[in-house]
């Protein structure tokens, strides 16, 4: 019954302080515009089962991409294993759901080799993040801070799996004479050792599900915030093609009303600003973007402006975007403004130009993030609002308005060619 009552109460603090994330995202999530209409749920299920599920973008690198999926998978699985240990802790009952007989027995062992398989991982992402000096891992947007938010979630997450394995091995120890599931590691482990490990059932399952409740209450604050993020964030991902912009809505009006003296002229429409200039102009979809971010620099990997040492790096694009809404978004809850913007206080002109809009980001994402739509959509901002683009761009823009054309001829001199 102590154990009980002293899990219930963890339990409540967990998501009381949860609530608190959530209500607080909920806030900066208000503040932004509407994104596309989210229709065709049946190519929506298919697209998440092969893109999250099947982690088919993730495999572009074979080696590391079977490490990353095989901890996914696993995660998933085990996940399973947390809810019952949630319900054991709330019923003071033990090993609930082993009614299910032999599905009970593949999770279980499924579960108990994963284990061991993303301690080794996620030792080996550890050195390779801290020793090994991959280019995708450097970059103005990954901070010292950032670098140590990875090493501190890949911490968790190999305590999680060693304290699981403590917890089964106790539990096998504690039942000679049979126990509910199979654990082939913990097993091997414990007939390895010829040990009594009962006494790290208890203190195996208060860490692991302590550390559960600890990581779920990091995780928002976290880059690892894709772990709840990534699979809603490819279920929502724009199916149109990747080349494919959307229009600016409040252009197409202007256009229309330009074109049709008749169409009536709404007084009380809002004046919308064009384009994107700080996060209260961005969508939900770019900001949950920006959550969902691993910041695994798979996007600026490949992105040609990045390689040929330009200034743009696709994943500093989403970097500033949580970072900006971690600035503004507390002021404006409390009607406050400041001066700066995402825009240039943030991410400069130079970057936003760099882009050639190949889509090469948006092809590697492993969670569909697009970074081109919302580079475009800055450029709208500093084309229709400041009338500020490159020289050259300012040139084709005069002669597409004087001569229908971007080039520097007049439209009379156009059928030269022919004589
Ligand atoms: S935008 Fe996508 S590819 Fe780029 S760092 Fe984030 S998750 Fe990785
Ligand atoms: S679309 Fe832009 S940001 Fe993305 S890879 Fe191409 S140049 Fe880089």
């Amino acid at each position: 019954m102590t154990k009980q009552i002293l899990f219930i109460i963890a339990l409540l603090i967990t998501l009381g302080v949860f609530a608190y994330s959530v209500r607080r995202l909920w806030s900066f999530f208000k503040l932004t515009k509407p994104s596309y209409p989210i229709r065709n749920i049946g190519a929506r299920i298919s697209h998440t089962l092969n893109v999250a599920f099947g982690q088919t973008k993730i495999f572009r690198k074979p080696v590391i991409g079977l490490m990353h999926a095989l901890v996914f998978w696993g995660f998933l699985v085990i996940t399973l294993g947390s809810v019952e240990m949630v319900v054991d802790g709330m019923s003071g009952g033990d090993r609930v759901f082993a009614f299910t007989g032999w599905f009970y027995d593949i999770v279980m062992a499924s579960g108990d080799v994963f284990a061991l398989l993303i301690i080794i991982f996620v030792k080996f992402f550890g050195v390779r993040r801290m020793f090994m000096k991959i280019k995708r891992f450097s970059g103005v947007e990954m901070t010292k801070k950032a670098n140590l938010d990875a090493i501190v979630s890949l911490y968790f997450i190999g305590l999680l799996m060693a304290s699981l394995l403590a917890f089964n091995m106790g539990y096998i120890s504690n039942h000679p004479n049979g126990y509910e599931g199979v654990y082939p590691v913990s097993a091997a482990l414990v007939n390895l050792f010829g040990w009594d490990f009962g006494w790290l059932q208890e203190p195996g399952w208060w860490i692991h599900i302590l550390l559960i409740f600890t990581f779920a209450n990091y995780l928002p604050y976290s880059k690892h915030f894709h772990v709840f993020l990534s699979i809603p964030n490819v279920f929502l991902a724009n199916l149109e093609p990747i080349t494919k912009y959307p229009n600016l809505e409040s252009i197409t009006r202007e256009v229309k009303l330009m074109l049709d003296p008749e169409a009536a002229y709404d007084e009380n429409a809002e004046v919308a600003r064009f384009g994107v200039k700080d996060v209260e102009d961005i969508s939900w979809k770019n900001y949950m973007d920006s959550l969902s971010c691993t910041q695994c620099g798979r996007c600026t990997d490949v992105c040609p402006a990045n390689i040929t040492g330009k200034l743009l790096s696709p994943r500093k694009i989403f970097v500033d975007v949580r970072k900006r809404m971690d600035e503004k978004g507390p002021l404006a809850a409390l009607g406050k403004e400041d001066s700066k913007s995402l825009l240039r206080d943030y991410i400069s002109e130079e970057e936003l130009w760099a882009c050639t809009t190949c889509n090469a980001c948006v092809q590697e994402c492993p969670i569909d993030i697009s970074h081109p739509n919302l580079i475009m959509d800055m450029r709208r901002y500093l084309v229709m609002e400041e009338a500020s683009a490159p020289a050259e761009l300012n040139t084709m823009f005069t002669n597409i308005e004087n001569n229908g054309a971007p080039w520097q001829f007049s439209p009379e001199d156009r059928m030269k060619w022919a004589e």
